[in-house]
């Protein structure tokens, strides 16, 4: 049988959805995809505030340079143009000692060198901090699948202040988990990866809602490719589906539900405070990472979307272990901005916490999956040494998956 006569499920309208759907389409498979929800997009959504007449992603996710399957499927979709790049890496930091500072790499060294120079320079850093992040690329390779980062670091005497202002924000971005739990072969490949070449170290942002920005033109395409995309269709048994293929592109928590598997599946909360202000507040950059309070990354949305109007703010807090309330949140965050920007603050006009509260599934040992022979899986379950829960991880996933589905047609035909 040849792909075109093929019919093939994919269950989850998120970003992995999105790709396997697109590859299997591009392939000839007739696709059928099944969203529970009532748009596409899932954990990278933005919907829209009717009081303020805008659009609010769920939260500001960042790319780097190292994402390259997610680059190469905004280029294949058209997108690309969607994302402001850093012309070279600069990460902007601030405390309340030393006021704004940045790790920012030049871009004329090899960046390893860059880096190393942009380490040296940054305030209260000197040797004992190259002499740290020299040791920490010297033993990235040989990390062992159960080592912590924090274990790592303690074995490599690594400087609290280079953890405070670099590793600690680097991991909390990255793997939505602190230090003492994240798993130090992921990371180590985190930080190989992104740290490879002056391209894979920058920093990039959505110019658009990530549902204009990234989810639409991959929809579009399906569209036109003839993909059947059914929307609040929760499918509760794989029984449902009289497809030759079914590809499950759910984080392991869902799939397992769906399978009706009980394993326990650690996942990882990340809080955003979006806050929209008619008064302007002078930031040095789009984003600055906050060190030493409970807000971590500030972003600058209004500006990052080139948006007229109030000044649209958003306060990130990964593996936000507080409970507080939206009210309490919001007058802690502004006390910090108020501090950080050395200005009085009127009250926004609006605010909006959105708390995530399975926002990553977390590296952990995966078991093994009986599935059944049509049934591939595509989700998010990330374990030690590969790339933690990210856009990245989701694409590459459903590239992978595709190319199995491909490949098992080939073997059948
Ligand atoms: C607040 C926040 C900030 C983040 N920041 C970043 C960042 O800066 N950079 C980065 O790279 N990553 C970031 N991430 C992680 C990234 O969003 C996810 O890793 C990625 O979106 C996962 O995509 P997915 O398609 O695997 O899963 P999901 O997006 O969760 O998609 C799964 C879909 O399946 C649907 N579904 C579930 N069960 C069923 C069912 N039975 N039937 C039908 N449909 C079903 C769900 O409704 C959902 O739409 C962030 C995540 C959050 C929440």
């Amino acid at each position: 049988m040849d792909a075109g006569q093929q019919r093939v499920a994919v269950v989850g309208g998120g970003i992995a959805g999105l790709t396997a759907a697109l590859r299997l389409a591009e392939h000839g498979f007739k696709v059928d995809l099944f969203e529970a929800a009532p748009a596409l997009g899932g954990r990278t959504k933005s919907f829209y505030d009717e009081d303020l007449q805008t659009w609010v992603d769920n939260g500001p996710h960042l790319m780097v340079g190292a994402y390259a399957a997610t680059q190469k499927l905004l280029a294949d979709v058209e997108a690309s143009h969607h994302v402001t790049w850093q012309p070279n890496l600069c990460l902007p930091l601030w405390d309340k000692q030393r006021g704004f500072f940045a790790l920012k790499a030049v871009a004329w060294l090899p960046v390893s060198l860059a880096l190393l120079w942009a380490v040296a320079k940054m305030p209260n850093h000197g040797w004992a901090s190259v002499k740290a992040m020299l040791k920490i690329a010297l033993t990235m390779h040989n990390r062992n699948e159960k080592q912590t980062v924090a274990e790592w670091f303690a074995q490599i005497d690594a400087p609290d202040i280079l953890i405070q202002d670099m590793l600690n924000v680097l991991c909390l971005g990255v793997m939505n988990e602190p230090l003492h739990t994240a798993n130090a072969k992921t990371f180590a490949r985190v930080l190989a990866t992104s740290f490879s070449s002056q391209k894979n170290a920058k920093m990039g942002w959505f110019n658009k809602p990530l549902s204009q920005a990234l989810i639409e033109p991959v929809a579009k395409k399906l569209r036109a490719l003839g993909v059947c995309l059914a929307l609040r269709h929760t499918v509760r048994n794989l029984s449902e589906l009289d497809h030759d293929v079914v590809v499950l592109a759910l984080p392991a928590f869902a799939r397992n539900r769906l399978l009706g598997i009980e394993a326990e599946v650690e996942t990882q909360i990340i809080t955003n405070i979006h806050l929209w202000f008619a008064q302007h507040i002078a930031l040095p950059s789009m984003m600055v990472g906050m060190l030493g309070t409970y807000s971590q990354w500030l972003f600058q949305v209004s500006a990052m979307m080139k948006e007229d109007g109030l000044q649209h703010l958003c306060v990130t807090v990964s593996a936000d272990v507080s409970e507080q309330t939206q009210d309490e949140c919001v007058r802690l965050v502004l006390a910090e901005i108020e501090s950080m920007a050395g200005q009085k603050l009127a009250h926004p006009e609006k605010t909006r916490l959105i708390r995530e509260k399975r926002a990553t599934v977390l590296v952990r040992e995966q078991q093994q999956l009986n599935l059944p022979q049509h049934v591939f899986d595509a989700g998010e379950s990330p374990g030690p040494g590969q790339l933690p829960a990210t856009i990245e991880l989701a694409v590459i996933s459903a590239e992978k998956t595709s190319a199995l589905v491909i490949n098992a047609t080939k073997i059948n035909a």
